[in-house]
């Protein structure tokens, strides 16, 4: 499986093209918005975009979807139904945040906690992983060593959790549960900044260090 990160919207949110070298099948994590850009890069690659999946229901990371829904009909997976009441807000979402208006759509399939996402012949692990969102998912990509944690977890930081439903003991329960067990080498792409490694934050992140977790 190879990706390539695609920052979109005023935010920089870090939209992934993923793709399987086997197949050519593509997918997008996180289509947040610049649609057209998006689509410029899956004609760069030459890949097959096949899916959309999602990480959590924040308009900086779907603000996308429905016009490439639109667009091409492509089945969408995630996040968590939990989340729902976060798609259903998109139109607020946007007066909030100061962005064009968008459609609200229902995904084709909610994810949980230890279901797997296919694209070609690569699976992506789902962890529900809560505090940020309710219903945040992360992907992770074993055979790469590979993570996508969307707003859980960035390089020297983590999640706000002062949104509505949003727990920060629960967050951090849950990179520390959920995240860390799947191994140092494992590199992340975050919803926003440079990507990391699960054993660099272990070793320096403010919030969830190990020394930190044992004070
Ligand atoms: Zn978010
Ligand atoms: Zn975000």
């Amino acid at each position: 499986m190879r990706h390539r990160i695609l920052p979109v919207t005023h935010y920089q949110q870090n939209c992934s093209l993923i793709w399987c070298e086997n197949t050519n099948q593509a997918a997008f994590i996180d289509p947040g918005g610049d649609v057209e850009r998006l689509l410029a890069a899956v004609q760069e690659e030459g890949v097959e975009l096949s899916k959309i999946i999602l990480t959590h229901g924040h308009l900086d990371h779907v603000g996308g979807t429905a016009e490439l829904v639109a667009k091409l009909g492509l089945p969408v997976e995630g996040p968590h139904k939990d989340d729902s009441f976060w798609l259903d807000m998109l139109s607020t979402q946007a007066q909030m945040m100061g962005f064009a208006p968008v459609a609200s759509f229902t995904p084709n399939r909610w994810l949980n906690d230890g279901d797997t996402v296919t694209l070609g012949d690569q699976t992506l692990a789902v962890y529900h992983c809560p505090g940020h969102t309710p219903g945040h998912v992360v992907l992770h990509h074993k055979a790469t060593k590979k993570a996508f944690v969307g707003d859980v977890l960035f390089k020297g930081s983590i999640g706000r959790t002062d949104f509505p439903r949003g727990d920060y003991e629960q967050l951090v329960t849950a990179i520390r549960s959920k995240l860390w067990p799947l191994g140092d080498d494992v590199t992340f792409v975050p919803g926003h900044g440079p990507t990391s490694t699960f054993g660099e934050e272990r070793a320096s992140n403010p919030f969830v260090s190990d020394k930190r977790l044992k004070q």
